[in-house]
């Protein structure tokens, strides 16, 4: 799950990390007071949404005079702000930021994410912080200092300082950088976070170390146990096929193709889409609708999957364990007939009562489209997707 930088910065604030002062606006009503309040003289207007690059796609402008403050507002609420992370059709910016300017003299890059190699939380950070990072991760990965940490033993002050230095932090500031730090990763382990992002982090003029960006991803996993994380959801940031699946309790993952899946586990769904895109496909979306797939479960899947106007084929690849064929067999029938399909849909099946499932499938009159194997499902639905069925 993610959350915008004014909740981000929330959190690190509550865990001693320096932000700047700040007040989030829902409407441009409210800038005004924000920004008397504030106080300047120089203030930061910054679209929310969930994505970042929004300073090169003009979602942050630093202003100097309230004037200043409120017709950066006027521009940005409501743009459709478009970045490297939003796709083509951007986002609309629903919710500012409007902040006190920091003196920067130097940004700098810190991050802790989880990794899987080392199996350990690593803080990763660099002197090149600021809005080309990906440029630096690319071209220069030496200049991006990595630290795995000992779940044990939490963060040391002499690995942190070690890695400021590394970073070019001044020796006057290495103290304060050693707080920032520690105060991210107990941030990052309390919120059961998958990553906390500070970029930039910087130097100001007078050594101090300051957040100036928050991004926070959280282990949905874990959200049971952070009712506080979960009230920052945002569904206007959400996809809203997402949303309505994770309504019923489906694993479903919206994906740029044409080839909606619907499948019971998650390994055989990946499998599913990677034979998919073996015979030149590309799914739609990923979807494990799970062991217990009951008939209402199904037809919303494919009520999900048919919202998808550049949907033009649907493969549905079921094992039958302890679900049996002629389950799912009668969920297809009911969920074809209750949503009037109107694209091709290949179904193959395997396990317990396959031939009963399957018997059901071709007596139902549907324009089913029966495979055996995956190989065979997925040529026939991409030839079908292609309109060669
Ligand atoms: P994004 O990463 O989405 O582009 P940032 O919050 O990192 O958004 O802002 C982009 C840039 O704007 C920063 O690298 C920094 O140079 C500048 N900036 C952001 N907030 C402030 C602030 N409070 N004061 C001064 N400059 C800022
Ligand atoms: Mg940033």
């Amino acid at each position: 799950m993610k959350i915008h930088e004014y909740q981000g910065k929330e959190i690190l604030r509550k865990f001693g990390v320096t932000v700047p002062r700040g007040i989030a606006c829902l409407s441009l009503d409210e800038v005004a007071a924000a920004a008397q309040q504030l106080g300047g003289p120089v203030w930061v207007v910054k679209a929310q949404i969930h994505a970042g690059g929004r300073g090169k796609g003009g979602g942050v402008k630093v202003a100097k005079s309230l004037e200043q403050v409120q017709e950066y507002a006027q521009q940005i609420m409501g743009m459709q702000l478009i970045t490297h992370q939003t796709g083509a059709q951007g986002q609309k910016v629903r919710r500012l930021l409007i902040e006190e300017g920091a003196d920067i003299k130097k940004e700098l890059y810190v991050s802790m994410v989880t990794d899987r190699v080392s199996q350990r939380v690593v803080l990763m950070a660099s002197s090149e912080g600021g809005m080309d990072i990906e440029e630096v991760a690319e071209k220069h990965p030496e200049l991006i200092h990595k630290l795995a940490i000992d779940p044990g033993q939490g963060l040391q002050d002499a690995d942190a300082a070690d890695i400021a230095r590394k970073i070019g932090v001044p020796d006057a500031s290495v103290a304060d950088a050693v707080q920032q730090f520690k105060g991210l990763y107990q941030a990052f382990m309390e919120t059961d976070a998958s990553l906390a992002e500070i970029n930039p982090m910087i130097l100001t003029g007078a050594g101090q170390v300051i957040a100036l960006d928050a991004k926070f991803n959280f282990d949905s996993n874990a959200l049971f146990r952070h009712p506080e994380i979960v009230a920052y959801r945002d569904l206007d940031e959400e996809d809203p096929a997402e949303i309505e699946a994770s309504r019923f309790d489906l694993a479903y993952i919206s994906l740029d193709g044409n080839i909606g899946c619907l499948v019971n586990g998650a390994g055989l769904a990946m499998a599913t889409m990677d034979t998919i895109k073996l015979f030149g496909g590309e799914p739609a979306n990923f979807l494990d609708v799970g062991g217990g797939a009951t008939t209402e479960k199904v037809t919303e899947a494919f009520k999900i999957m048919l919202k998808n106007p550049g949907l033009k084929a649907i493969l549905v690849n079921i094992f039958g364990g302890i679900m049996r064929c002629d389950v799912i067999a009668e969920g297809v029938i009911a969920a074809s007939r209750a949503v009037s399909l109107n694209v091709p849909l290949v179904v193959r099946m395997k396990g317990t009562n396959e031939d009963l499932g399957k018997k059901m499938l071709a007596d139902s009159g549907l324009p089913i489209i029966a495979a055996d194997t995956m190989e065979e499902a997925a040529q026939k639905v991409v030839a079908a997707a292609n309109g060669q069925a």
